[in-house]
Formats: C-alpha cells, structure tokens, sequence
C-alpha cells in the first residue's frame, strides 16, 4: 500500500475523508488559490460583481476629535471574470456620510457586463466614477475588486507592475485613539511591536498635553500626531506644534479646519513639523489648492476612489514637490492591502487599521519589525480566510 493509500485509509477510518478530500484536492488548491471554484482561464467571459456588508469589531472603543464607536460598516466587493475573483472593499467610518445602505446602492447601479474584459482599467473605473458624485468608498470597493483581479490575470502584484521598489516602504505608525490616562498607557505599551506612534489630539488643550505626557511616560518612540482639524487657532497651534517637537513628535496631521487654507498656509510657513492635509485632499482635484497651503498630503483609498487615482495622486503631488503620506480607514487586511502597494513612494504610512478591528477575513500586508512588508503575491496581495 502506497503512502497516499494509507492516509486514505486512516482518513477514512477517521470519518474526516470529505473534509480532507477538499484540502488535498489539487484542482481545488487551484481554484481557491486563483479566488475561485472555477478554474482560470475556463470561466464566463462576463464581469461579476458581487457584494455583502461586513460589520468589523474595534478591539478598543476608538475615539477621535468628535466621535467613538464599537465597530465600524464595511462592504466586501468581488469581481468575478474567467474564473478568477478579485476582492475589493468599502469602508465607512460614520463621519464620512457614506453607509452599508448607499454603498449597496450604488454597487446596484453598475453594469460592468458592458465592459468586453477587466483590461479596460481605465473605461470602467471613469464610468464607475460618473454613475453619481461623491460615493468615494463605494467606488474604491470597485477599484480595489479590479486590480486584484487584473493583478491575479497577470500574475503580479501592483507594486512590481507600477515599477515601485519595495524597499522604500515606510514603517507604520499605529494609532493611539484619545482616552483616558490609563487606557492611553495600556495602548502605548500594546504598541510595543511598532517602531511609530500616532496621536490622535485636537479635543483640548489638558487632554492633548495628557496624550503625549502619557505616552512619554511609557515610550520615547517617534509621535506624529492627528488633530483631526481640532485646533482653532493658528498662534495655539504654533505653539502646541512648537511644544510637541520638544516631545519628540515630528509631524503634524490636519491640525485646523480643512477649509482653512490661508490660516494653513501662514502655519506651514513657520511650523517647525512637516504639515499633513488629510480631511483637506480628498481627491485628485485638490491638490493643486494645497500648495503652500500644507507640506503633503495623506492619501486614502477611501477617499480618492482607489488605487487608480492614489496613483495619480502620488505622481501629481509629486510634480509640485509635496511630501506624500499613505493612510487608512478603520479597515480589513483587504483594503490595508491595496493600499500598501502605494506606499513605496510614500514618506509617512498609516495602515493601521486592520491591526485595530478583532474580526479580520483577510491576510495580506504583513508589518515586519515595524515596516510595510510587500508579498509576491499577484493582485493586491491577499488571500480571504
Ligand atoms: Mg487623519
């Protein structure tokens, strides 16, 4: 009896054999390998796209300047074509106005059978992008979906096809939501793995001096900080941003309004830390405003409609000599994943996000002693668990 035979026979007797047939089914390795139950390249020459909502668990109560929350909405997209899936996915964080329900709603009004092959990068995500305004996670739920799928047709991941070096990734800052004295210290001490932290301040003047005092107690790692828009005073914020470098912070994230940009611009002028706009560069379309008015810019695919125009967005902020940030929702290792493939030619990385939710149904982007660490596989570089 051969070895096989054997382990036949003792699965058998074990009653595990149709669970085990389906593991060491090769064809079946395949197909889940490609994303699919049918094999690549013997599929329905039509694009599918699929949808479900996903709600993800925050390991901790997340708070920034102006809301807390337990969970946060996602929509998981797959575009199916010739026997390959790519995965895709929407965030939204309840600010932002996007929900579970306009997501789906948007995703109904999509007809991508009309495109002849998911080639058609540019056709289809200018057509997605015209089917209504606003709707920016919805679309990258669709942008994402697409390049994992075209990644996985070619065999290789965005990174390599874009030409990027995968040694110039950023290490992750992870984020330390506000809280209180004692939470803030656990957090601190739970981000041991990481080489960067992220405040997030901008509520008050006491609790964002406790923030970093806290911090300090525990760590003398790099800080850059988030104000999410919080300081509304331009010689406060000076100030704060001149006490905060002497605490070894050393940049400075959406510190006003978003649409204050002359009070951004007198700011920059004399702030001693790098000066990020996040709430500020949406899309593509606004950065030529944001010269001078900021340092750089914090890209996030849930904002700019996905990795097309994060693409676009890298090139054109670069052209006018703006410093680049790469960022995140609250998300799965799916989107975290897409993004990931951007931040080669990104100074600051914020892809946290997955690290703060305690159901992730992906594996992708790992961090690696603090760094953004590629994967060779094709796509966007993720396998659904
Ligand atoms: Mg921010």
């Amino acid at each position: 009896m051969d070895k096989i035979t054997t382990r036949r026979n003792f699965i058998k007797s074990a009653g595990l054999l149709t669970a085990a047939a389906a593991i060491i089914n090769p064809m079946e390795i395949f197909a889940q390998r490609r994303g699919g139950a049918t094999a690549a390249g013997t599929g329905s020459k039509k694009i599918e796209l699929k949808w479900i909502s996903f709600d993800a668990k925050m390991k901790h109560v997340f708070t920034v300047a102006g809301s807390s929350r337990t969970h946060t909405p996602i929509v998981l997209t797959e575009i199916s074509w010739d026997g390959y899936t790519g995965y895709g996915e929407a965030s939204m964080p309840p600010y932002l106005g996007e929900t579970q329900a306009s997501v789906i709603e948007f995703l109904k009004k999509l007809d991508l059978s009309r495109f002849r092959s998911p080639f058609e990068i540019q056709d289809i995500l200018t057509y997605v992008d015209s089917v209504a305004i606003n709707n920016t996670a919805a679309k990258a739920a669709v942008d994402i979906a697409l390049h994992d799928l075209v990644g996985k047709i070619l065999g290789q991941p965005w990174w390599k096809i874009w030409g990027f070096n995968p040694d110039t990734t950023p290490n992750t800052s992870f984020t330390i939501g506000l809280d209180k004295e004692d939470v803030v210290r656990q957090k601190t001490i739970e981000a041991a793995p990481y080489n960067v932290l992220k405040a997030k301040l901008g509520v008050n003047d006491s609790t964002d001096r406790m923030m970093i005092n806290t911090i300090r107690s525990v760590t003398d790692k790099i800080i850059y900080i988030d104000a999410n828009q919080g300081w509304r005073d331009k010689y406060y914020a000076l100030d704060m941003i001149h006490w905060l470098k002497e605490k070894g912070v050393t940049m400075i994230e959406q510190p006003m309004p978003k649409l204050w940009l002359d009070e951004s611009a007198w700011l920059t002028e004399r702030s001693p830390l790098p000066i990020i706009a996040d709430e500020a560069c949406q899309r593509l379309t606004d950065i030529p405003k944001l010269k001078g008015a900021c340092h750089g810019i914090n890209i996030k695919l849930m904002k700019c409609t996905g990795l097309r125009e994060a693409r676009e967005m890298v090139s054109l902020a670069k052209s006018l000599k703006m410093r680049l940030m790469i960022g995140c929702m609250t998300e799965t290792s799916c989107a975290i994943s897409a993004a990931s493939h951007i931040a080669p030619e990104t100074e600051w990385a914020d892809l946290d996000g997955n690290l703060l939710i305690s159901n992730d149904i992906f594996e992708g982007m790992k961090i690696v002693n603090g760094k953004i660490t590629l994967n060779e596989k094709p796509g966007i570089g993720v396998i659904k668990l």
